[in-house]
């Protein structure tokens, strides 16, 4: 028995974190939870793999989120409490190797887009809120529109360092090109947040929403 792996599933199941947002995207299945030290992390599960944005999984690759989702959100899996197995939860209780491969065996798999498909039967309002929903739904949708709709395939050089791209942010002002990372490095570092090029404010009004772009954990306050 991995006392780690068991630690973190009763962690999962026992601390208090919250759904707030989820998605099927083309890269996979994304979830946005909140911890109780009140930031806001971001999980993808996919047929290949599973991430997270925590401390924890930087450092192991697996975390607590991870296993919010796969135990007590989507219920794919469960711990028999008497002796710490974990189980796929199909009718009868199975084995998996999930836990020693971390990439799904297909009938995992198939369970996981399943119930993804049925999320709404599965959320229980303990550990999901409607109105954090909402609000972050906002949120995502404009930072779909404003920004991440914005990014492009390119062959222009970044206005930033000079280099070539292959995918670039545009400036719906003066149709110049960035490197989302220069971009943002740049926004973080003035303040004025103007367009380098045209100085038109539209990145100082979008400015909010590009935390959705950074791969770190967010601050509650910025979006709920
Ligand atoms: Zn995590
Ligand atoms: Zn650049
Ligand atoms: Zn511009």
């Amino acid at each position: 028995m991995d006392r780690l792996l068991i630690n973190r599933v009763l962690k999962s199941i026992n601390e208090e974190i919250i759904l707030i947002y989820y998605i099927s995207l083309k890269t996979g299945y994304y979830f946005y939870v909140l911890g109780s030290s009140n930031f806001i992390y971001k999980i993808i599960v996919n047929k290949n793999y599973q991430k997270c944005n925590c401390e924890d999984y930087f450092k192991t690759k697996f975390c607590k989120h991870i296993c919010f989702v796969l135990f007590k959100v989507l219920k794919v899996y469960k711990i028999i409490l008497s002796n710490f197995e974990l189980k796929l939860n199909s009718d009868h209780l199975q084995d998996t190797e999930f836990f020693k491969t971390k990439i799904f065996p297909k009938l995992d798999w198939f369970f996981i887009k399943k119930n993804f498909k049925n999320i709404k039967k599965y959320i229980r309002s303990n550990f999901f809120d409607k109105d954090y929903y909402d609000k972050f739904n906002d949120f995502y949708h404009q930072f779909h529109y404003l920004i991440y709709k914005k990014i492009e395939p390119t062959k222009n050089e970044c206005i930033i360092c000079m280099s070539e791209m292959d995918e670039g942010i545009k400036c719906p002002v003066c149709k110049k090109f960035y490197h989302t990372h220069c971009l943002i490095k740049w926004l973080n570092k003035t303040d004025s947040k103007n367009c380098k090029m045209c100085r038109s404010d539209y990145w100082n009004l979008c400015y909010k929403y590009m935390v959705l772009l950074e791969n770190k954990k967010i601050d509650k306050k910025y979006i709920l």
